[in-house]
């Protein structure tokens, strides 16, 4: 298969372009590294099937040949990030995504749209099935990621209905693993930079409220699920396994053997409560489950941050290259 995958550059992305790679397809990242970093593709950059395309894709673009899927990950992700850029969040989710689509619609490509859990806001359901509408602040701090991809499901959902287009929408729950920015301001990767740089842990709020994490390798299997069905989704991909904030800093602090210190800080504004996916869809639908137990999965990545981001001798500064955003 031929696949382009926007956002291709990003955490996410990048590991979705290696197994696409790694199973024979030839895929076309295009990203405009926003969030992202070249660095996360730089090993498949010697292979023949896989294109780097640097660009925006709130822009028209287009792909040359006969194409066989989009997937459409294009997107600030992290609350920090889409906080930084609200403006183009909102463009990325509704002119990036409408791009994306009229490029599977000239094709007559699958096409898949990553969109989130946050869809469901904060939800008044628990745990969280794809029937349910969700609980979205739409004028809050978060409404420009939240609404971005509400917009992009109806708008995938319209292209499907109207001009035939086979699209998929996959809703992601949060994700950790290799490859997530240490400076991103999501809580696995705050935890465990601050873990191994000894540092205390930084829990917003009391920490009772939750969250469903989902080891990288699994999601992305699923993701490529999605592209090879003909499912038009929303399909719930997460790991349905709840922890509370606070048990998530007691795991990376007894993984990384780091000291206990824990340092609170007032909870952001619109920050849902809790949060863990229904599956059955991605089972029945799909054949997919999640795999990976978190205490493998935070071991993996403690590997791979230990590598990235510890401290030099001196103590100076970590030689891990990000914007320093809090501690
Ligand atoms: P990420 O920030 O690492 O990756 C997003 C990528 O999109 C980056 O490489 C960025 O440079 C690129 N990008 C942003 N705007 C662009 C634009 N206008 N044109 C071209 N490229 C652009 O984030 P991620 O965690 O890899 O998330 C990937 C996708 O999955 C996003 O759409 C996100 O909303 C969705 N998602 C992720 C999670 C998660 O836990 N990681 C959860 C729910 C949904
Ligand atoms: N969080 C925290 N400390 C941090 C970063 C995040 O306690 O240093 C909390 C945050 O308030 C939220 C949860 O961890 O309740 C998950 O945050 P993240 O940004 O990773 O994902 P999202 O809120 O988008 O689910």
């Amino acid at each position: 298969m031929k696949i382009v995958v926007t956002g291709g550059g990003g955490f996410l992305g990048s590991h979705l372009c290696e197994a696409l790679l790694r199973r024979g397809d030839t895929v076309w990242c295009l990203d405009n590294f926003s969030t992202g970093a070249p660095e996360n593709v730089s090993t498949l950059r010697g292979n023949p099937r896989f294109r780097l395309v640097h660009t925006d894709v709130t822009a028209a673009f287009d792909v040359p040949g006969p194409l066989d899927a989009v997937a459409h990950l294009a997107s600030p992700a992290s609350p920090p990030d889409y906080d930084r850029l609200p403006l183009e969040t909102l463009s990325v989710g509704s002119r990036g995504t409408e791009n994306a689509l009229r490029l599977a619609q000239r094709h007559d490509a699958r096409f898949v749209l990553a969109s989130t859990s946050e869809a469901y806001g904060d939800p008044e359901t628990h745990p969280q099935p794809e029937e349910y509408w969700g609980n979205v602040n739409p004028v809050g701090p978060r409404s420009v990621y939240d609404e971005a991809k509400r917009y992009a499901e109806a708008l995938s959902m319209a292209y499907r209905r109207s001009l035939g287009v086979d699209v998929g929408i996959v809703r992601i729950f949060n994700t950790y693993g290799p490859r997530m920015r240490p400076y991103d301001g999501r809580v696995v990767s705050t935890f465990v930079r601050q873990a191994l740089a000894g540092h205390p842990l930084t829990i917003y709020g009391d920490g009772s409220q939750t969250r469903s994490f989902c080891y990288v390798d699994d999601l992305v299997r699923g993701l490529v699920a999605m592209v090879d069905s003909g499912h038009s989704g929303p399909v719930n991909l997460g790991n349905p396994s709840e922890r509370t904030v606070r048990q998530l800093a007691e795991l990376v602090l007894t993984i990384t053997g780091s000291p206990v210190r824990i340092d609170h800080r007032p909870l952001p504004v619109d920050d849902p409560a809790r949060r863990c996916p229904v599956i059955t869809r991605a089972r029945e639908q799909l054949g997919w489950a999640p795999v990976v137990p978190i205490e493998e999965g935070l071991r993996h990545t403690v590997a791979w941050f230990t590598d990235r981001c510890r401290p030099p001798l001196d103590g100076a500064s970590y030689q891990a290259r990000q914007e320093p955003v809090g501690t």
